[in-house]
């Protein structure tokens, strides 16, 4: 069997190797002390946060066939939210999303789909790859200089413009992933002690630093703990992302109070994190499988797909076919 190694530990590179499994000897490498990367759950004792992404929609045959399962074990299930869009502070649309295209979340946090795609897989944690090289086989190398090999193929999964870094300059689509631009964001956390009064539980905003905020306790499976969770706008994040933390907090904060008609600064807990590359400045697919048979490398991720859990699978997905030709 080809031994693969897979960099990137989220959802593309888990469900690529759910999907090589028994094709392929698999090794993933992941920098963070977890998998599931932007799919990811913040504990903070007694509060939980889905600060990476919030939901997802299924609308491809192979994801919804992929999700199925999971989805009769309870491990997936619809967030039948009570949804607005704001222009600012105002309300400008209403939906109930019961009666609406199915939104999932995993349960009880976004973190647990990818955690159990993980189960029985060998991954490497805190494991932060900086260089591939190529004598005869390839090798990864970590910025604690410790050298992995031997491999047939190495498939990198991490954000585009993190991959054309790792990947080597004659890697046949490096000048297209070069191309990708990815944008930040900013996640609030904010912890309560007593409910807040609003009309919705999730809700876009325009107009406004905020790009979302959603009552991330309304969500099935999580604790009683009223909890928000809010986003900035890319535009508020790529000029902040090097600010101080403590002054972008206050401002998202009194920016969060504006739109949603109370004092969010009760909040008893609070904490911010910034995604440098959160999602796709084009959120259109790029039509591109990056496979370089010749020099046994591949790439692919959510960037792929312009974004998106679901494109972060169905990155996998169209990989893993293309790949089956070169591992049989
Ligand atoms: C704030 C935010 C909100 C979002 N909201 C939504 C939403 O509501 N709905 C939706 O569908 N999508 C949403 N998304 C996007 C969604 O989270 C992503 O599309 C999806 O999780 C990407 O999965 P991935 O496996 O392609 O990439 P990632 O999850 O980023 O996985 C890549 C992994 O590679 C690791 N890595 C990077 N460099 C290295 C290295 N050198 N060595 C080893 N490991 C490395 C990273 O730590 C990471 O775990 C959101 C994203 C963010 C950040």
């Amino acid at each position: 069997m080809k031994k693969i190694a897979i960099i990137g530990a989220g959802l593309s590179g888990l469900s690529l190797a759910h999907m090589l499994k028994g094709r392929a000897e698999i090794t993933l490498f992941e920098k963070a002390r977890g998998v599931s990367g932007r799919m990811s759950t913040r504990y903070a004792d007694p509060y939980f946060f889905d600060h990476g992404a919030q939901y997802f929609t299924a609308r491809h045959e192979a994801f919804k066939e992929f999700i199925h399962p999971y989805i009769e074990l309870g491990l997936i299930q619809r967030w039948n939210a009570k949804y607005a869009k704001f222009k600012s502070n105002r309300i400008v649309e209403t939906k109930d999303w019961i009666s609406d295209e199915p939104r999932y979340v995993c349960v009880p946090g976004m973190n647990r789909f990818v955690q159990y795609l993980a189960e029985n897989q060998t991954v490497h944690i805190n494991t932060r790859i900086i260089t591939i090289e190529k004598n005869h086989a390839w090798h990864l190398i970590d910025d604690q200089g410790h050298s992995y090999g031997d491999f047939d193929w190495v498939i990198s999964t991490v954000p585009a413009p993190q991959a054309i870094d790792l990947l080597p300059n004659f890697f046949l689509h490096h000048s297209a992933i070069a191309s990708i631009k990815m944008k930040g964001c900013f996640s609030l956390m904010l912890g309560f002690e007593e409910s807040l009064a609003l009309e919705f539980e999730a809700a876009h905003v325009t107009d406004s630093d905020l790009s979302w905020i959603a009552v991330n306790s309304s969500k099935p499976g999580r604790s009683d703990m009223y909890t928000l969770m809010v986003h900035s706008s890319e535009k508020f994040a790529e000029s902040h992302l090097d600010n101080d933390r403590d002054i972008v907090m206050e401002r998202l904060i009194n920016e969060t109070s504006h739109i949603i008609g109370c004092d969010a600064s009760h909040a008893v807990f609070n904490t911010l994190h910034g995604w440098r590359y959160a999602n796709n400045a084009i959120k259109s697919p790029v039509e591109q499988i990056f496979i370089d048979p010749m020099n046994s490398l591949a790439a692919c991720g959510d960037w792929c797909e312009g974004g998106r859990v679901e494109g972060a699978f169905t990155s996998a997905y169209q990989l893993a076919l293309e790949l089956k030709e070169y591992l049989d």
